[in-house]
């Protein structure tokens, strides 16, 4: 039951179904390897736990996460059975955390890898070798000191990142396919693991034995170009607070920056860049009420937007919501008018009030 308080707030809804509609299509790609399940960031806004929890449901066995505090969220939430992998490896303060909890580092330097040895290797670990993106990972040059530094290490997993993904027919794509093979053969026991959404999409050459995919559990396919499509999983939604019309040449919001052309019925919402509607996109947004299309008047504030409802008629009352984001008014056009990606906008929704839909189990 909705508590009044929170019929005042702007809600996040996250279709538990569609997302394991989504992990289902990564896991029929993988074929006979596997796929996983990104879900650092607190499941890209998504919520970790439920996100987890469902996929882990669905048949999902390894999980990926950014850094250790996640990694022990996740723990909590999944108990031992999972593989729980920690994309940003261990720090000398941090290193003696991972065995206790059995959480996987990714190892990403002959640092980290010392750091690991040092520390007794407690569990096993990832190793990424980077191969053109140059942001974490081993360089080429050093993957066969790493080989010999781990002739006694548990490594049940080799990976790399691609960095342009997006774009299946960037020429760097290839060139980190081929270095990433090559690498990889210095490993031969270990699973490769080149591709998260984007590159599993993009072509089976560079799906390996285990695919990562994120934003694609969320719903964006993370490539440059509409399809394929992938089930909606987050809608957001603002209640409106006041109706009001008003007359031709009137301005609305800080600034002024919005001058109304002819008089409008405009509706103030309970969303804001602070809720994460991103600023950018004030005067560019656009919500969807009663299936009329409401664009954001002028500036997005710290909690409040300004639509013009004129199009929504007798559905534009106090109370009534209006959705921001979700299957009318899809995550990359959000993401467009924000001047951002799909990532930012689910990554940014934090005080926004979550609900799940969909059975977890
Ligand atoms: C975030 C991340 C992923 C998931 O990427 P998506 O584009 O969201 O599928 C996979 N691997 C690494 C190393 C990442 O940092």
């Amino acid at each position: 039951m909705a508590s009044d308080a929170s019929r005042r707030l702007a809600r996040l809804t996250v279709d538990l179904n569609a997302l394991r509609t989504n992990w289902r299509i990564f896991a029929d790609l993988a074929g006979d390897g596997e796929a996983a399940a990104v879900v650092k960031a607190d499941a890209y806004g998504c919520g970790a736990h439920e996100v987890a929890t469902a996929l882990a449901h669905e048949g999902a066995r390894t999980f990926f996460v950014a850094t250790l505090a996640e990694g022990l969220d996740l723990r909590a939430t999944l108990g031992d059975a999972h593989a729980i992998y920690v994309l940003n490896g261990p720090s000398t303060a941090d290193v003696g955390a991972f065995g206790p909890a059995r959480l996987f580092p990714v190892l990403n330097s002959l640092d980290q890898i010392g750091l690991w040895k040092a520390a007794g290797a407690p569990v096993a670990a990832g190793l990424h070798i980077d191969t053109g993106m140059n942001r974490l990972g081993l360089n080429i040059a050093e993957a066969g000191a790493a080989r010999d530094a781990l002739a006694r290490i548990d490594v049940p997993l080799v990976m790399s990142h691609l960095a342009c993904a997006s774009a299946p027919e960037h020429p760097l794509n290839q060139r980190q396919r081929e270095r990433f093979a090559e690498a990889a053969q210095l490993f031969p026991g270990a699973r490769k693991s080149l591709a998260a959404t984007a590159g599993a999409l993009g072509g089976a050459d560079f799906r390996f034995g285990l695919l990562r995919p994120g934003i694609g559990l969320y719903g964006d396919n993370g490539l440059d170009t509409p399809a394929p499509t992938l089930a909606v999983v987050a809608t957001l939604d603002a209640p409106i607070l006041q109706v009001r019309d008003i007359p031709a040449g009137a301005t609305v919001g800080y600034g002024a920056s919005f001058a109304t052309p002819h008089q409008m019925r405009t509706a103030t919402i309970a969303l804001g860049y602070a809720d994460g509607y991103l600023r950018a996109a004030s005067g560019r947004g656009y919500g969807v009420l009663a299936g009329a299309r409401c664009p954001v008047l002028g500036r997005v504030s710290m909690d409040l937007i300004t639509l013009d409802v004129t199009a929504a008629g007798g559905a534009a009352e106090v109370g009534a919501r209006v959705e921001m984001l979700g299957p009318n008014v899809p995550l990359r056009d959000v993401a467009a008018a924000s001047g951002t990606a799909s990532y930012e906008v689910l990554t940014n929704l934090t005080r926004v009030s979550r609900r799940y839909g969909g059975a977890v189990a």
